[in-house]
Order: C-alpha cells, then structure tokens, then sequence
C-alpha cells in the first residue's frame, strides 16, 4: 500500500533502565484511513543506536484504550475533573488540618517523568511540609544510592555504556542481564569482553558467560571481601590511587583479611579453583566494569554489598577510567530522574540531603513557607503508617504497591482501611486500584511528554505521539491543580513541562558556587533552555554546568569525589546472611525476578500478544531433585507458602535452580490468577541505610496441587 503520510517523533522507551531512544512513525495509509504506529529504535540515540529488545519492538502492539482509565472515578462511580479536584484537595486539607502534615504521604514511581516527580516533591516537602514522598525506586536501586553516597559522596553513577563497550571484563552480579537489560547485554557481548556472572541461580545470562559463580544466595559480600583480600595479597592494589584519593582503606583491608579464598569458597558454595579463576580475570585485567542490580539491591544488607563491589574498585583505580567502574543499572525508565528530583524520603531535591543550610536555601528557591525539615517515611515505614493509621491520606501514582510490596496483601489490606486513598493510574484495574477511594485518569507512554534520566545519567525526552485518550490528564497537570487548591496556585503555575524542566534545572544549581557545596547533580546549564530546544532535546550526562556545558559522560577521571574532602571512602564491611532464614518448617529459599518479556505487572506487556508466548502464567522453577522429593512434576500447578501468605504457580522443572532454591517471576498478581502475587510472601525485613526490602530471598515450604 503506498504511504499516505507519515509523522516521526523521537521518545525513549517505558520499560527498562537502559533507557533506548525509539522512533514512533504515525502512518496513514491513504486519506480518512486507519493510522497505524510503526515502533523502530532510535539511530540516533546513543543508548541504543537504533536497536530494541522485544518488549520495546513491541510498543506499538501495547497502545490502545482497552483497559484505560478515562475519566475520574470516585467511590466506584464516574465524575467530573472539578468533583475529583475538589474531593483530593479537601480531604488532604482536612486531614493535615486535623492531623498534621506527617498525616499524608505520596508514593510515586520510576515510571513517572522526572517533571512530574519535581512538581509532587515540591508540593509535599516544599507546601505540604513533610518529607512523606517516597517511590517504588526504594524496591529496586535505594541501596546502590545509599553504597554511592558512603563511598563516592554522592548519588552519582561514575560509568557510561561507552565503559561497556571497552571493557575487558564485565562481571555480572545479581543481574540477568540477558533478559532485564538485552541492549547493554548486546553491547557486552558485541565487545567481546569476559564474561563473569555471579547469581545463585543458572539463566540466560549465566548461559552466555565465561564463567558462572553459583553463590549461596546472599552471600556477595563474602565474595567481594575476599576479592579485596586477594587483590592486596598478589599485589594488585593501586597504591598511588589508594593514598592520593581515598580514605579508611586500612580498616576495610582489615575487615576483609580473614576471608581466605578457602573461606570464602566454603561460606559461598563454591568450588574454590573456580573462585580463583574470577579472582586471577580481575586482579590481571585492567578494564574491568562490575554491573549490578536488583540481586545485590534486594537484600537487608544491600547497601554492604554494593560497598563491598566498590571497594575493589578503589583498591585497584579502577574508576573513573575508562571501560572501569562499578556500575549500577536502574530497573525503571526513570528511577535516576526520581532520585534527582527528591522521590526518596530521605532527600531533599537536586540530591540533597536534610541539612539546615539546604532546607533553608530550597525554601528560598521556592518560595515555600512550610518546608519539610528531615527525612520521611521510606516506603516499608509509609505502608506500615497507613496500617496503623499514622498516615490518614495517601495519594499513589503510577504504581501498584498493592503487588509490589513485601507483605504486599497486608499493604492491600491497609489500603483498604486508610481514611482517604487517591491512586493516578493509566489503567482502570489494578490491585491497588481497587483499594482507591479516587482514581484519577493519567496519561502514558505516547501520550506523556518530559524527560527521563537512564542508568548511564542521560536525560533524555519522552514525547506524547499521540492525543490524551477520554479525560486522562498528565500528572503534573493533575498534582498542579490539587496544589492549587490546596492554596499554592503561584508556586504550581505551569505552563507546560518545560517550565518545570527549567525551574528543575535552575534549582540544581542554585548558589551551587559557595565553597562548601560539592554536589553532584547539576544541571544548571540548561535552565534557559528554550521551548524549542526541550522539544529537540539532545540526550546529555549530567553534570550539565558551567564547567561541564556538553554534558559528563564519566566521572571521577581526576580522582576528585564528592566528599567534602574530595577522597572516596572504602567502608569495612562485615558480611551478614539475609534475615529471611530457612527452618524446617519452611526449608527452601524462594527468590523473584523478571522474565525476558514482560515488565513490572503486565499492564502494557500483558497487551501484546507475542509477549505473553514467552509465558503465559504463574511460574515455579525448581530443580528435578527438589520436584523428584516433593512429587512435582512439570506443568504441575504447585502451592508455595511462607509465614506471610500463599502464592501458586505451575511448577517448571528445570535443573537451573539449586537444589534448595526456587524461583519465581514477579508479574502476576492476585487481580489477574489467584494466588499470584509473589511479593506477598516475603516478611519486610530492610537495609538499616537505604531502606530497600530484602525481596530476593523468601523461606517457603512447597506441595503439589
Ligand atoms: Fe526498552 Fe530496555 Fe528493551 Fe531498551 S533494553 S528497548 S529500554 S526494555
């Protein structure tokens, strides 16, 4: 069919962390015809160079208004904007009125654009005051933020995918890579670097490695500790870079000397010449890059383990070089983008932290009477002041904690009993929707428009392609016009999401030239950006400043770290097992994790056909001993309990589990199968730093259905 006309818009992918560039094409075949979207990757964008995995190959097959929310709904029946409006604005005004301001609480999303996430961080901890704003980001990388600060001073990535590209050796830990970040596997592999994958469990990343270290669940740290202690014992340390840039090395070489090669194999279940071999690839290749994410992040001593990482690059100057670094990579679209504007609890905006000075000074910036002065709830801590009605008002956007959460039916259960639950979603049924006194139409990928910050600290545009569908509004239009009538229209008087970009940048670099500030993020060169050049946006690194105007692509290079003293820190850690214990009562340790085609809780994957081929139900994955013992066979639908609930899925008898472990995906909830939601079962044990719940290890007992 010859082409009628065509419209391109450039826009980033909504799925994962690596943040790829795509070209939408709006096509009409001939005049009044049906128009279709045609989904290709972006050339141009250097993520991904033009390349897709198939969740973002299959954006088009997601779009669609089956399932919307189209227009607000409140107490289960349709209304009007200004009824909706009306009705969150009074009762969270009532509620702080009655209550006080640590009475309400917001629980954002990596989902969200950064320009939203800025406006609902100002409202609460600027206009509201209270800090009670925390994101669905503290599940998936708030330890890794926690480990950057500890040891470089600040939230700040040091690595790009470019390191990728020129590095010798990728160590993988806690990371299915294949699957959860396919365009930054392809980079690996297209670089021919070695390969070595820590995980408990065999996947399809493991299968492509050089090397696959099995360890017992949880005990990373061990292993990174003794890597510190093998690097000084064969002399492989950087001494130059160790007393020039760094400090309190000694403490942790001390801390770290006791675990042997022959200790740390024993204690990690490994074989011990395997164990050498990773030690001898790391201590004889210069650039090597370790790559984490949520196996390392989802534990109660996550931010240890990530210190425990960074620590042997430090001891080695392998940071800030490039093709090195210790490198986390962010799960969301825009879990980088929240962290920059203050969605964690515990900051402030811009990255900063709850002191005095920076709660004075962004007060000023915005002109804001009623300043949060300390942190807030973290998100375990928020669910938990719900339950016990401390928080009396809490308002969700973009997520669905209702699944997402450890102990994710008692947060359900909660939910339901909190005086006041407003949820902004784009689809209309959720498990947490359902626990909704409002719900409030937002708008989605291809509609939304704003910026995303990816796992290499690119900012990059998401463009609205097409039309908002019914009455869906965007979020920062919908958080505007309830802090409108909450009394702050002034402060909240946007004209579009360029103004909040600008606003967003101006405040990074806010009196950011006093000799004391040494921050990180700092945008501040493009806080005059024009409407025209937010619309071309040209994908940049921050720091984007004075000093720095094309962006950073990789930091450190100088070996000056954002510490006040400018020398990163290594921290003696002492390795811990996780608090979730296996006993004879519940003998088996369950982790979760994503599979190659869906995303988060399949409200857009769930739609593409294609995608659920990959697997269309509940999962359990066991090894053939384990089923052999309990009398599982394969396909056979399987019940696994814990102490906090019960969760079914067909058993998939398959010899990449350990005898001892199970594994199941997260993406089922109890909305869409019964018993699916495996986040039910883990106890919210948390990290004492960052917060993050230890989701990755579960003890479960099994039985055939
Ligand atoms: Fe989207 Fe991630 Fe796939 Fe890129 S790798 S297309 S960002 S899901």
């Amino acid at each position: 069919t010859e082409l009628f006309s065509a419209r391109r818009s450039c826009t980033t992918c909504p799925y994962c962390g690596v943040g790829c560039g795509v070209a939408a094409t709006r096509e009409m075949t001939s005049a009044g015809g049906e128009e279709v979207v045609r989904i290709q990757g972006d050339e141009q964008h250097p993520a991904n160079k033009g390349k897709l995995c198939v969740k973002g190959s299959s954006l088009a097959d997601t779009l669609g208004n089956h399932g919307r929310l189209l227009k607000p709904r409140l107490h289960g029946v349709d209304c009007d904007w200004d009824t909706a409006l009306d009705f969150a604005a009074s009762k969270l005004r009532e509620t702080i009125d009655e209550h006080g301001p640590d009475s309400v609480a917001f629980y954002l999303s990596g989902q969200l654009l950064t320009e939203d996430y800025y406006v609902a961080n100002k409202l609460m901890k600027g206009f509201i005051g209270t800090a009670n704003v925390d994101t669905n980001s503290r599940l998936c990388m708030s330890s890794a933020v926690a480990a950057y600060k500890r040891a470089l001073g600040a939230d700040a990535v040091p690595c790009n995918y470019e390191d990728l590209d020129e590095a010798e050796l990728v160590v993988l830990i806690g990371s299915n890579a294949a699957w959860t970040h396919p365009i930054l596997f392809q980079r690996m592999q297209a670089a021919k670097s070695k390969l070595v994958v820590v995980d408990p469990r065999g996947s399809a990343t493991s299968e492509m490695a050089d090397l696959h270290l099995a360890i017992t669940p949880g005990s990373d740290a061990a292993l990174f500790n003794g890597l510190l202690h093998y690097l000084a014992e064969f002399g492989a340390l950087d001494q130059g870079f160790i007393e020039n840039h760094t400090e309190n090395f000694t403490e942790a070489l001390y801390t770290a000397a006791e675990w042997t090669p022959e200790k740390v194999a024993e204690y990690c279940s490994l074989e011990l010449e395997q164990l050498l071999e990773f030690y001898e690839l790391f201590r004889t290749t210069e650039k090597a890059i370790s790559f984490y994410s949520q196996g390392v992040n989802q534990s109660s001593t996550g931010t240890d383990k990530n210190n425990s990482i960074i620590n042997c690059h430090l001891a080695t100057g392998r940071i800030g070089k490039p093709g090195c670094g210790p490198f986390s990579i962010t799960g969301q679209p825009n879990a980088m983008g929240g962290r920059e504007v203050g969605g964690l609890a515990n900051m402030l905006a811009a990255h900063m932290d709850f002191t005095a000075d920076n709660v004075e000074r962004v007060g000023r910036f915005w002109n804001a009477a009623n300043m949060a002065k300390g942190p807030g709830l973290k998100a375990v801590d928020l669910f938990n002041a719900v339950e016990s009605g401390q928080v009396k008002a809490v308002w969700i956007m973009a997520t669905n904690p209702a699944v997402s959460m450890p102990d994710a039916r008692r947060v359900a259960a909660a939910l339901k009993n909190c005086p006041t639950v407003i949820v902004s979603d784009c689809v209309a049924d959720t498990d947490t929707a359902r626990c909704a006194d409002l719900l409030l139409p937002a708008t989605t990928w291809a509609e939304k428009t704003g910026t995303v910050t990816n796992s290499e600290r690119r900012i990059s545009r998401q463009k609205g392609f097409l039309p908002k569908p019914g009455e869906a509004r965007h979020d920062w239009e919908i958080i505007c016009d309830v802090a409108s009538r909450l009394g702050f229209a002034e402060a909240f008087d946007y004209a579009s999401a360029a103004d909040i970009f600008r606003e967003h940048a101006a405040l990074s670099g806010f009196e950011n030239n006093r000799e004391q500030v040494r921050r990180a993020f700092d945008i501040s060169a493009l806080a005059n950006i024009s409407d025209a050049e937010y619309d071309n946006f040209t994908p940049v690194q921050w720091p984007v400043n004075a000093a720095n105007p094309q962006g950073t692509a990789r930091l450190f290079s100088d070996g000056d770290f954002f510490t006040p003293n400018g020398r990163a820190r290594f921290i003696a850690v002492d390795p811990q097992c996780p608090k979730q214990e296996t006993r004879d009562e519940y003998p088996l340790v369950l982790n979760s994790g994503r599979l190659r085609d869906q995303w988060h809780t399949m409200t857009r994957t769930g739609r593409a056909r294609k995608l659920l081929d990959h697997s269309e139900a509940p999962e359990l994955h066991i090894h053939p001993q384990e089923a052999r013992k309990y009398g599982i066979e394969d396909a056979q639908l399987v019940r696994v309990e814990s102490e906090k609930g019960q969760f079914f899925g067909r058993a998939r008898v398959t010899a990449s589990q350990k005898p001892g472990q199970l594994f199941a995906p997260i993406h089922w909830s109890d909305s869409l199968a019964h018993n699916a939601t495996v986040s039910a079962l883990a106890i919210p044990f948390t990290d004492p730093f960052s917060g993050q719940p230890e989701l990755k290890q579960v003890a479960v007992k099994i039985e055939p259905l």
